[in-house]
């Protein structure tokens, strides 16, 4: 649980780019697939297809008008005719009185995020008489969850002693998250005989799909995230055998084992949480492949790829480097988009500070308060607008380094300027109900900003999967 830690006082001191969907190709110099599978690997393929031939299974959003109407209500959706709308139509810019807002030009629910609030939305509308259950909260997002329990959907939390799904009866609706599930849960809910939903965003099912061609071409996957995440625990499912790495400092570690050998014990003490059953990095590492959790920084991927390429090309030579190395691009830009997009804001010299919104657990917002407190601006990092009292002029905000502290007047008399961003799991509902809150501070007579209609924001049409 966290803790506030003392009150200081404040020294007054377009639209992003949707990604496109999943190619499918591997790339240039990547191996080609071959369908063979080990004989004790549990095929995740075959248990997604066996989902589809249930005749119970749905994975892509149906457009129902109704419940896109209510997202609309809730503020769990794209702005259309709130601040942040008017804002995409006048260049991320906004003036109100003597606070000018700018807006970082990346920002808020990514596409697959938002997808899967749809999809959970039209879940509850399709079946307005069955449980509905989400394996998960559906993005890391306390609001939109919360939001989903007042529709009566029962979101399962993780616990020490794992998630007991013994309530869960046959014609039940089950919701996948946008992170997704894992292979035993797929299998489980199949054989139950519930509804299922998948709102899987497309980018994780592609990362599923390398390690699944890295298995069944007998590599081994090197994914990069963290392995306690709920979406590299759904990758590792479908994985035959894997070693998860956080960073480049475990990487480095990797590479230098693969060239030179070391502690056996050591490697696997060091990786005992990270590794499939049974893992020997004698044997397991000698024909590697590349995966990542799709929250983690897009250049540290790379760099990890090159330094896998780099180690197996050294120790194997250039003309069998393909027999030990593979490589498929499965990059999703979100997170880096929004990570550049609050480099150029902070470069901004009229900025004199920054707000920062997202769940305090969602680690991609957590990077962007980071990158703001680096930049040695002042920046105040929010989860919701609950955080902020406007007549005491004060705040309870997070630090890039997890404390929790109360700041009181936050915002000075006079003419100011704030740069706003929010994480990949935020609606932008919530930054308008902040920008309020900000707006009745500076200005006690503040009516509000008026609805006006704006143009919706064009998401990429949905694409079969193989
Ligand atoms: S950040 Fe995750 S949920 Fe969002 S588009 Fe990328 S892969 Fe999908």
């Amino acid at each position: 649980m966290l803790q506030a830690h003392g009150t200081t006082s404040a020294l007054c001191s377009g639209r992003q780019a949707r990604p496109a969907l999943p190619a499918r190709r591997p790339r240039a110099g990547s191996v080609q697939v071959h369908a063979t599978v080990a004989a004790d690997k549990v095929d995740g393929r075959a248990v997604r297809r066996s989902l589809n031939k249930t005749g119970r299974y749905v994975r892509k959003p149906n457009k129902d008008p109704k419940s896109n109407e209510l997202m609309e209500e809730h503020g769990v959706g794209y702005s259309s005719t709130g601040l942040v709308a008017q804002m995409r139509e006048q260049d991320n810019l906004w003036q109100q009185g003597d606070v000018t807002v700018k807006l970082a030009k990346a920002y808020g629910y990514c596409w697959g995020v938002e997808r899967a609030v749809r999809m959970a939305y039209e879940a509850r509308n399709a079946f307005p008489e069955k449980r509905v259950h989400i394996t998960n909260e559906i993005i890391h997002n306390p609001e939109v969850n919360q939001r989903l329990r007042e529709l009566d959907i029962n979101i399962f939390e993780d616990s020490a002693k794992g998630k007991d799904y013994a309530s869960i009866k046959e014609g039940d609706v089950v919701i996948f998250p946008a992170f997704g599930a894992t292979v035993q849960e797929m299998e489980l809910f199949r054989d139950k005989n519930v509804e299922m939903v998948d709102t899987t965003c497309p980018w994780v099912a592609k990362v599923w799909n390398s390690v699944d061609i890295y298995g069944r071409k007998q590599f081994t996957s090197i994914i990069h995230g963290k392995y306690s995440h709920e979406e590299t625990v759904a990758t590792a499912s479908f994985a035959d055998k894997y070693i998860i790495i956080r960073d480049l400092e475990e990487s480095n570690y990797v590479c230098e084992y693969i060239l030179k050998g070391g502690d056996k014990e050591e490697f696997l003490t060091k990786f005992k949480k990270a590794v499939s059953k049974g893992f020997d990095p004698e044997k397991d590492l000698q024909r590697v492949g590349l995966a990542n959790q799709t929250t983690m920084l897009k250049g540290e991927t790379q760099e990890m790829g090159k330094m896998f390429e780099r180690t197996m090309l050294s120790k194997y030579g250039p003309a069998a480097l393909g027999e030990h190395f593979m490589l498929m691009d499965t990059i999703c830009d979100a997170t880096q988009e929004r990570q550049d997009a609050l480099y150029e804001i902070t470069d901004d010299p009229s900025i004199d500070m920054m707000i920062v919104i997202g769940g305090f657990n969602s680690s991609n917002t957590s990077h962007l308060q980071e990158i703001a407190e680096h930049k040695g601006i002042t920046s105040f990092w929010v989860d919701s607008a609950a955080r902020i009292d406007v007549a005491g002029n004060k705040l309870l905000h997070k630090t890039g380094w997890g404390e929790l502290k109360e700041t009181t007047n936050w915002l000075c008399d006079g003419p100011l300027t704030i740069g706003i961003t929010s994480g990949a799991s935020t609606p932008d509902r919530a930054i308008e109900e902040v920008l309020d809150k900000v707006f009745r501070i500076k200005d006690p007579s503040f009516a509000g900003v008026a609805p006006k209609e704006c143009a919706v924001v064009g998401v990429p049409e949905e694409e079969e999967e193989e």
